[in-house]
């Protein structure tokens, strides 16, 4: 079985121990063993960057450039091999897994663009013969800290713009997604990467991640995972004073109104609610259908769920994979009876058992539900939808908006001024008409509000937001 090292310094470092990587389709199957890293593996891992920092933040545009776009280049001509690999340590489709790989392609693409367009201004001083200048610098040494659910995006996402703009990285992927990662170290060494701009600490939140949080030469410090652990390290940021971006849950409404076409609408909660098991930060948890329309709604997309074929991520004919590991399959479960409890009628939801031992979960959907239950507050984070039924297009925006989350909202109308006027009053970071809550181009901004998500967006040009830091001078000619 191969072992996957940590990449400190621009040296591959073995570790005292490695964990088990296991295929959530087959837990027979070990994907391979990956190091488990200490706190002295991030003091090593830091000082590197550190030391690596001048040097980086002096390299040219071209230099950081050409090393992301040769990443971006690698990813998408290996994409169906990371995809295979992505698809058995997470257990999205093969589908899913090649599409998440070329998004991280595309990703490093658009930042190495990015590289190349790092603007500032210049003005003319209040004061006469003065200049003043607005630049934007790196910000130094960045610790990464990545959840398993989009486990080559979200590092992509995060990686290529700290490079782009001229920092060094610490990463700390997901404990159970390590894979992923891997090769993203991997392929940033293959092309080139100088030692210690780039460095992967595999091993578990308590230690790595904690001690990259806490270490007083990080600089900063992007995060995506949970509340709980998100709120954490907004504490930690605060108290050392800082900068941190914060991506965390969400409980994202989807409306489907009367005038709606049934279809577009059917297909938008299908895909948005169940599609990657419902594992996405932006998967439609609340479908909030109008009174007019909601039996005919329910009754197809009742029809389509129980359609939708459950099964090892690897076999072309499933739709559905598995559930990432038991824990999150037991609080899905346990969600399924508390949707009873709570006295909502529930359809599918059961646990599959299938040739091979795995995590799999028939789709769940829960209807005649109201708002106020747990299973509508809770972000469950499984392949589980609530129907919440609203008398109209007022009563179904106080709904969407009645929740502490503020990530994606979507509503299906064919009326542009429902449209129009749900864009604005709908308190989230992100807004779909006609299309599922999940799914989003990579070179826009990407973030919700409240207690989605923390700081400045990430994604696209707005990145260069927690990724630079801007100094204004002063000049006197004479
Ligand atoms: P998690 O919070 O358990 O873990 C996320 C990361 O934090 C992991 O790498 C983990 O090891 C690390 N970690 C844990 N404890 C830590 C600590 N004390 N200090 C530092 N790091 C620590 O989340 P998860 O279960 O991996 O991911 C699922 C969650 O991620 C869901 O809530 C989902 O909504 C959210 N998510 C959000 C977005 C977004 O962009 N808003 C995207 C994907 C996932």
């Amino acid at each position: 079985m191969t072992k996957h090292d940590n990449l400190i310094g621009g040296k591959w470092l073995p570790s005292n121990t490695y964990s088990e990587n296991r295929n959530p389709s087959n837990t027979d199957e070990v994907v391979g063993l990956y190091a488990q890293g200490s706190v002295d593996d991030v003091d090593a891992a830091v000082a590197a960057a550190r030391k690596a920092a001048p040097g980086w933040a002096a390299a040219t545009p071209q230099v950081r450039h050409d090393l992301l776009e040769e990443v971006g280049r690698k990813l998408a001509e290996r994409a169906e091999d990371y995809g295979r690999l992505l698809s058995r340590e997470e257990g999205k489709t093969l589908a899913e897994g090649i599409g998440e790989t070329m998004r991280a392609a595309q990703v490093f693409k658009f930042f190495a663009g990015e590289a190349l367009r790092v603007t500032g201004d210049l003005q003319a001083s209040v004061r006469p013969d003065i200049d003043v200048e607005v630049t934007r610098e790196p910000v130094g040494v960045i610790g990464l800290i990545t959840p398993w659910n989009f486990p080559i995006a979200i590092p992509a996402w995060k990686t290529a713009p700290a490079l782009a703009y001229g920092n060094c990285v610490v990463l700390k992927p997901a404990d159970l997604t390590p894979g992923c990662a891997h090769v993203i170290a991997g392929l940033l060494d293959e092309c080139g990467c100088p030692p210690g701009v780039f460095n992967l600490v595999m091993g578990r939140g308590s230690v790595v991640g904690e001690a990259i949080v806490t270490h007083p030469d990080v600089d900063a410090v992007s995060f995506t995972g949970s509340v709980a652990t998100g709120s954490h390290i907004a504490e930690v940021c605060g108290r050392l004073k800082r900068k941190c971006q914060l991506e965390m849950g969400g409980k994202n409404p989807m409306v489907v109104l009367d005038d709606a076409d049934l279809d577009v609408a059917v297909s938008a909660c299908l895909n948005g609610t169940f599609f990657s098991t419902g594992q996405r930060c932006t998967a439609s948890s609340r479908l909030i259908v109008q009174a007019g329309i909601h039996d005919a709604f329910v009754e197809k997309l009742k029809a389509a769920m129980l359609a939708l074929k459950v099964g090892d991520a690897l076999d072309p004919a499933t739709q559905i994979g598995p559930v990432v590991d038991e824990k999150q399959l037991s609080s899905n479960l346990a969600y399924v009876d508390l949707a009873r409890k709570e006295g909502a009628k529930v359809i599918g939801g059961e646990r599959l058992e299938l040739d091979v031992p795995g995590y799999f979960q028939a789709p769940a959907l829960f209807l005649e539900t109201t708002n106020s239950m747990r299973i509508n507050r809770e972000e469950i984070f499984g392949p589980c939808g609530s129907v919440i039924k609203v008398a109209d297009f007022e009563e179904a925006i106080t709904v969407a908006n009645d929740t502490e989350f503020g990530l994606s909202a979507g509503i299906c109308t064919t009326s542009l001024k429902h449209a129009r006027d749900f864009k604005r009053r709908v308190r989230a970071g992100m807004v779909m008409v006609n299309l599922p809550t999940a799914g989003v181009d990579f070179h826009v901004p990407f973030g919700g509000t409240r207690g989605s998500s923390f700081g400045p967006r990430e994604q696209g040009r707005y990145a260069a937001e927690f990724f630079t830091t801007v100094k204004t001078s002063y000049l006197f000619a004479g």
